[in-house]
């Protein structure tokens, strides 16, 4: 055992002492043997992400381009790229390309990593360009049209992504289902701030064609029938999102609300948030729900549904909901006390982040049907005990 473990010492001192004369100064040596070798291990490209950013710099420059070593140029170009240093990146894809050999062989792949070169330092015009000449490819037409997508999404281009996003497979791909029902959801934002309720609601529709399952069109939808005072429809396009994503629901009740008050329609108001509470209990309905109570002149009933919810699920709304029922029965003191209480309850209320993104894990305080993070579409759900 102690002959293998020397044995094993040896091993290693060999293997540091290589890795040191490699990073000293053999690097032009080892980029020529590579040269007229051939293949190069597969473990020296792994390798060679130990190695700082000089080092390989100089090692690239001395490196022959030919059919073994284009791998490892795209693999040292990767490495600057993770390290941000884009434009060494670039160059090394540039002159890639300018090479006939690479040129024919790996033409398409050198295009897709110039052009996501281009997109990481934002120039999305030159890598927008590249990426539309990479749809004409059979391999690369899905990936580029995504990476299209991703441009056309960040600059907010809804109408190019949907036309972009119509070439994939939108009856198989779900995801793109979702991104295209997205995409229609933005366009008819749009409209509804220019009050074009028509065409908000032709865009809305179309959503709903290509996910019957986006809560999100049926919210816009409501409320393009709230900002057109058609109040009976608002409320049964609200009611689809028990099938849609029942999770979405928190989110409706001020609508609702608003909806019943226009209507003059208090008990339809407490029925409907009943049901809600039925199907997917949160705190926000919890708030609503016992305040309905509270408006039908059912304080006490209010009152002992909050503090039966709060034992199970305590919430700083449901407190301060409470302390809301409770201030008017409270001696002058007290009520002075409440008022303090709630006024804190109200400030750590602000700070409380209560979407939370299924995917990676963000969250923040407003609903956001794209994550800001991962840039998924409808993965940022509302926490319902927050
Ligand atoms: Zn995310």
């Amino acid at each position: 055992m102690e002959y293998l473990g020397q044995l094993l010492l040896i091993a290693v001192a060999i293997g540091i002492g290589w890795l040191i004369c490699f990073i000293q100064g053999r690097v032009g040596q080892t980029a020529r043997a590579i040269k007229r070798g051939g293949e190069y291990p597969k473990s020296l490209q792994y390798l060679f992400e130990a190695y700082d950013a000089p080092t390989l710099d100089s090692f690239v420059q001395e490196l022959e381009i030919n059919q073994h070593t284009v791998q490892l140029h795209l693999s040292i170009a990767n490495f600057f790229r993770r390290k941000g240093e884009i434009e060494k990146a670039t160059a090394i894809h540039q002159n890639l390309l300018s090479h006939p050999d690479a040129r024919i062989k790996h033409g398409e792949q050198l295009t897709y990593e110039l052009a996501q070169d281009y997109m990481f330092v934002g120039l999305y015009d030159r890598a927008e360009a590249l990426f539309i000449e990479l749809t004409a490819s059979r391999q690369w037409r899905k990936l580029s049209t995504e990476c299209l997508l991703e441009i056309y999404e960040h600059e907010k281009e809804w109408g190019v992504a949907r036309e972009r996003a119509l070439t994939l497979d939108v009856k198989r791909d779900r995801e793109v289902q979702i991104r295209l029902a997205q995409y229609c959801c933005e366009m008819a934002e749009r409209s509804m701030r220019r009050k074009e309720y028509s065409d908000a609601t032709r865009h809305l529709r179309e959503a709903l064609t290509y996910d019957k399952f986006c809560a999100r069109a049926s919210i816009q939808v409501a409320q393009v029938c709230v900002a057109t005072e058609q109040y009976p429809e608002a409320l049964a396009e609200l009611k689809r999102i028990e099938q849609q994503n029942p999770v979405f629901l928190s989110e409706v009740v001020g609508l609702v609300r608003e909806i019943c008050e226009k209507l003059n329609e208090r008990e339809r108001l407490l029925k409907i948030l009943q049901r809600m509470w039925e199907l997917q209990p949160s705190a926000k309905v919890m708030i609503a729900l016992s305040g309905a109570l509270n408006e039908n002149e059912n304080t006490e009933e209010a009152i002992e549904f909050l503090l039966q919810q709060l034992n199970a699920h305590p919430t700083l709304g449901g407190v301060k909901a409470l302390l809301v029922l409770l201030g008017p029965y409270a001696d002058p003191e007290p009520k002075r006390w409440i008022m303090i209480v709630k006024g804190v309850l109200e400030a750590l209320l602000e700070k409380n982040h209560s979407y939370l993104c299924e995917s990676c894990g963000f969250s923040g305080r407003h609903l956001h049907w794209q994550c800001p993070s991962c840039k998924k579409w409808g993965v940022v759900k509302p926490l319902p005990w927050v």
